[in-house]
């Protein structure tokens, strides 16, 4: 990948342009002046401007990932809000939010603030989401004004969900005041019960302790009940079973103001990959039947599940070479993720690609409440450029993040990333 700053004209020539706001596809030329978009359409280059060929290529947004784990502060060996952002860049990411759960939480306004001035450092925008309670031990509130005031898009506890269902309500009550969503990790932890992968045939034949599926649907339904009576915003993350996916199209049908995401883990993989014993597919919550699978796809087709996230997890090879039972859970995927999702979802299940693409840029910014119009002219360009047909074999060198803990490597994936355009630079992929 090379990282360039943008040339005073840059043209994006012969692109099949699809503004996800507008849900309109053109054929036509994108005109960038001084890293702003300055024309769209049927213009053409002025003498001088630096040309992109982007002949079979679709030109769109950037993508915004609402749900990534950069490590920093703390474990600065796994990932750095610096490779996190090259991660990103490589998977067509100019947007992140990142979690709290580093060392020691982002849970003070301080914390906040030290992400959004290291961010300006990075080549994309970084967002922090605060922690719900102080050092995540699910007891006291953290100051969710104060940190919201300081750059703090959303709350979540993620990585520990929050068994206190009385903290819970408390939490929406106040996020709910300030107009924040909250985003709980549901697992109920005693229904886990130390569970390293799916409850199934497949774990009892493989002799790994089973996590069921009500562990998660059980604290949803939990959660969804809350927020409306509490008349809070809810964002349920990482949704990973057919049961939750029931849940939550019932309370939406009544409660608008829930929102929910999907992996592409979740989508791609099933328990029975697991039989390899890789640990790269060990995740929270974990990966679930082809059932549950088809639930998640279909959930995303009619609007039931918002958006996709990553919930990129790096970790370092010496953890994740450790026995299944003991390895820590999670997966990176930023820069796997659109040849995962554009395989399973476009090429074997019939989604549009404009779907897909609306999934990972206007429907992630709409839960944060970011800009949406990034077509308008005079706007920073954000812009991924993509080729929705390559077939690549995803490997160790495609990988920008400090860490490589990814099942993907090895993989076929379909539709890549060529370019992406973000704070007046352009990354060739
Ligand atoms: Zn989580
Ligand atoms: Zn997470």
């Amino acid at each position: 990948m090379n990282i360039n700053k943008l040339s005073k004209n840059v043209f994006l020539k012969d692109g099949t342009i699809y503004d996800p706001l507008k849900k309109k596809s053109i054929k036509g030329n994108i005109l960038i002046t001084n890293g702003k978009i300055n024309g769209i359409g049927d213009i053409k280059a002025p003498n001088g401007a630096e040309i992109i060929d982007c002949t079979n290529l679709i030109i769109t947004y950037g993508f915004c990932d609402i749900h990534t784990h950069f490590r920093e502060p703390g474990r600065e060996d796994k990932e750095t809000l610096q490779t996190g952002a090259k991660a990103a860049l490589a998977g067509g990411f100019t947007r992140v939010c990142v979690m709290p759960n580093t060392i020691p939480p982002l849970d003070d306004p301080e914390s906040i603030r030290f992400i959004v001035e290291k961010a300006e450092e990075t080549p994309i925008y970084i967002h922090p989401i605060g922690a719900i309670t102080k050092d995540q031990q699910g007891k006291e509130i953290t100051e969710m004004s104060a940190m919201k005031s300081e750059g703090a898009i959303a709350f979540s506890d993620d990585g520990v969900p929050l068994q206190n269902a009385y903290v819970m309500r408390l939490a929406l009550e106040y996020a709910g005041m300030i107009d924040v969503p909250i985003i709980n990790h549901a697992e109920d932890i005693p229904l886990r019960n130390n569970g390293v992968m799916n409850e199934s045939e497949v774990s009892t034949k493989l002799g790994l302790s089973g996590n069921p599926d009500v562990a998660e649907s059980t604290m949803v339904q939990r959660d969804l009940q809350i927020a409306q009576s509490t008349n809070s915003a809810l964002h349920v993350p990482h949704v990973s079973t057919k049961k939750s996916v029931e849940s939550i199209r019932g309370y939406k049908a009544v409660f608008p103001k829930v929102t929910a995401e999907v992996t592409p883990h979740h989508l791609y993989f099933t328990d029975e990959a697991l039989t390899t014993y890789n640990t790269n597919l060990k995740v929270a919550p974990p990966i679930r039947t082809e059932n549950d699978r088809k639930a998640l796809i279909a959930a995303l087709c009619d609007g039931t599940i918002d958006c996709i996230v990553t919930d990129h997890a790096p970790h370092t090879i010496e953890e994740k070479e450790a026995p299944f039972d003991l390895a820590p859970f999670g997966m990176i995927g930023l820069e796997s993720c659109f040849g995962a999702v554009n395989k399973v979802l476009v090429k074997q299940s019939e989604m549009k690609i404009e779907l897909l693409i609306d999934l990972l840029t206007i429907k992630p910014r709409k839960i944060m409440g970011f800009e949406q119009n990034l077509f308008a002219k005079g706007s920073v360009a954000e812009i991924t450029i993509i080729d929705p047909k390559a077939s690549w074999t995803f490997t160790k060198d495609d990988i920008y993040s400090r860490s490589v803990n990814s099942p993907f490597i090895g993989e076929e994936l379909f539709g890549q990333i060529k370019y992406t355009i973000v704070k007046g630079l352009i990354a060739k992929i």
